[in-house]
């Protein structure tokens, strides 16, 4: 068995309402992480999200790399879409339970690391459960302490894009690969997974409808998507 707990970032996008229903008529359940901008401009697709059952975790105002801001910044960048996900959740007549934190680009602040993850501790940010992942490089990098959500595996869809030779083919590559130079092999038996996708109306450009594409896969493969769990 492959257990997985989906995670899909920045949104809102034109193509959020289709991901979840999506994701709802397959019964599979996803954590997302909203950018702020991106909210205010596709807002009613985040409310459309919320009310289907998403969870929105923080993914910053404007998505920036975190090794480039100064503490102040990075916690205003928090803060500032913070604010934006509380009006959000009102608005959609939603309870806002938990407040996981996803980094953009996975860049943990650099030399503001570890202040980062006192800043979530001290502010009440969820972290999402993870013992049972087992893979030795999530303990070797400290992601089993960590507050905000890294991953296992990232199908690096965005890749897709009129200029890159990327292609949908190479999404399939990295979905079969035993053995992969980072993160773990995503169909190993036995293995427990956090995955890492997107809602880009870009990708949907040039593979339409990609998140039933490589989703369906991984059923396929008998993946199983397990609700995301807080601590
Ligand atoms: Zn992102």
């Amino acid at each position: 068995m492959i257990h997985a707990i989906l995670t899909i970032d920045d949104i809102a996008s034109e193509n959020t309402p289709a991901i979840v229903d999506y994701l709802n008529e397959r019964g599979i359940p996803a954590l997302m992480f909203a950018v702020g901008e991106n909210v205010e401009k596709y807002y009613d697709n985040a409310v459309y999200a919320l009310r289907k059952g998403m969870i929105a975790g923080n993914h910053s105002y404007s998505h920036p790399h975190f090794s480039e801001l100064t503490l102040d910044a990075a916690k205003a960048e928090i803060e500032k879409n913070e604010l934006v996900l509380e009006k959000l959740y009102k608005d959609a007549g939603v309870e806002r339970v938990y407040r996981p934190f996803r980094f953009p680009f996975g860049d943990k602040g650099g030399q503001n690391r570890a202040a980062l993850q006192h800043y979530f501790r001290e502010k009440g940010f969820h972290k999402l459960r993870d013992d049972q992942i087992t893979y030795g490089f999530w303990k070797e990098q400290g992601l089993d302490r960590d507050i905000d959500t890294y991953w296992t595996f990232d199908f690096c869809e965005y890749h897709i894009r009129p200029d890159s030779d990327f292609t949908k083919k190479d999404v399939m590559k990295r979905i079969e690969d035993r053995a992969p130079e980072q993160g773990a092999a995503l169909l190993e038996d036995g293995g427990s997974h956090i995955l890492l996708f997107h809602a880009h109306d870009e990708t949907d450009a040039m593979v339409p409808g990609y998140y039933r594409i490589f989703l369906d896969y991984l059923l396929e493969k008998g993946v199983v998507f397990d609700a995301p769990v807080f601590w």
